[in-house]
């Protein structure tokens, strides 16, 4: 018999959300309720508009082969939206439309990275990014837990420039950034900003800024680019998506805007040769979306607002968990020590399955986060309430396995 797959380790890379989907899958088909505090997908429609303009633009024959860097009409409009929202100033060549931001991320990180290259991610990070780095072959991820104490305060800009320079090695080429942080809810200050740009010009690294939640922010938070920073946009890969603002998911569209430099490689290379672009009437409905009215994207982020609130008000009664209170994006991530005792963090989430709480181990985020889960907000307020209720009955009552901090 042939040998089946390739001897690639990416190949041979699993992931904590299937098996926690998997097992959230049996238990309901054996009829139990379980509320899905896993998944990051946002409960909300696309706004109607936009659907309408999908099916006028098919219906217009938009359906042929795209431009594989994206079509003018909406590369034009992200120009001026970035322009606008972000302080990026670049030419509709800089652009590219991507198949969503995670193939945005691929795009980059294959432009980036050789064999022998590290990158040093900032961590908690997203789960994919080991296996989008994987795929640029011979490449190597480091990461530097940074979010939590960055999110807490803990550290002044110039520790934070301190620990990144320690965490450099001669074969870092640049640094990943996810700033609305996925999972901790971190959204870096102009200032910590400054501090990482200031390391970058020094060291001559690039960065990959995915803004992926740059819409989903609390408490009157602002949101900076690292590109708008002086120095910085002909250091910067700036990703973003449709998905998580317009609750586009399923469309597979988002952009990476990246320096002039890498004009050339970016989509003509790059991107016609991994997908051939993305379906052109798709495209005319992002530039709807982006172009159009913006009060589905204020609703939303009240919504995931105020779910927080629900999920820290739920928890206010017991004490064996705790959550750093996020500032963005559209979950919550819960320092679970106390409640682990010791045992290892599957057992946990096995546990909070059994009651009904599907959650996903901190060690999704990186090897440093086995006392740590995600609560994902992007579910109805109703099942956060009755999640956060669970828990907290779970803990109040019963008592954590080993003493409460
Ligand atoms: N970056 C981060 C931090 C994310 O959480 C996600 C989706 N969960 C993405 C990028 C990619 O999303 P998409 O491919 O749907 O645009």
């Amino acid at each position: 018999m042939p040998i089946l797959v390739a001897d690639r380790p990416v190949l041979r890379m699993t992931s904590e959300l299937g098996k926690v989907m998997a097992a959230a899958r049996a238990r309901e088909q054996a009829g139990q309720t379980i509320y899905h505090l896993e998944r990051g997908e946002p409960d909300f429609e696309t706004p109607p508009h936009v659907v309408e303009a999908l099916a006028a633009a098919a219906r217009a024959g938009e359906t042929h082969y795209p431009d594989a860097r994206g079509s003018l009409p909406l590369r034009e409009a992200i120009v001026e939206k970035v322009a606008r929202e972000n302080g990026i100033r670049c030419e509709p060549d800089d652009v590219v439309v991507t198949l969503g931001g995670t193939h945005a991320l691929f795009l980059a990180f294959q432009a980036l990275l050789g064999a022998g290259d590290e990158l040093l991610a900032l961590s908690p990070h997203w789960m994919a990014i080991p296996k989008l780095v994987g795929f640029a072959a011979g490449a190597r991820l480091r990461t530097l837990p940074a979010y939590l104490p960055l999110l807490a305060g803990e550290w002044s800009p110039a520790e934070f420039a301190a620990r990144l320079r320690a965490a450099l090695t001669p074969e870092t080429r640049g640094i990943y950034l996810n700033s609305p942080n996925n999972p901790t809810g971190a959204v870096l200050s102009r200032e910590q900003l400054q501090a990482l740009a200031d390391v970058v010009i020094e060291r001559d690294l690039w960065v990959v800024s995915d803004e992926a939640y740059e819409h989903l922010l609390f408490d009157g938070t602002r949101h900076v680019s690292v590109a708008s920073l002086p120095g910085m946009a002909e250091r910067t890969l700036s990703v973003y998506t449709f998905s998580k603002s317009y609750a586009m998911t399923g469309w597979r569209v988002g952009y990476v805007v990246s320096p002039a430099a890498l004009r050339a490689l970016m989509g003509p290379i790059l991107s016609f040769y991994t997908t051939h672009g993305v379906f052109p009437s798709a495209q005319t409905a992002a530039r709807a979306a982006m172009t159009g009215p913006q009060d589905s994207v204020e609703t939303a982020r009240r919504s995931y607002q105020e779910r927080r609130d629900l999920l820290a008000h739920g928890l206010a009664g017991q004490s064996t968990f705790r959550i750093p209170q996020p500032k963005g994006a559209f979950y919550a991530f819960a320092d679970v020590s106390a409640a682990r005792g010791g045992a290892d963090i599957w057992a946990l989430i096995d546990e909070w399955m059994g009651l009904g709480v599907a959650v996903l181990p901190g060690t999704a985020f990186g090897a440093d986060f086995g006392d740590w889960v995600r609560l994902s907000l992007a579910t109805r307020r109703e099942h956060v309430a009755d999640a956060a209720r669970i828990l907290c009955e779970r803990y109040a009552t019963v008592g954590a396995r080993a003493p409460a901090r």
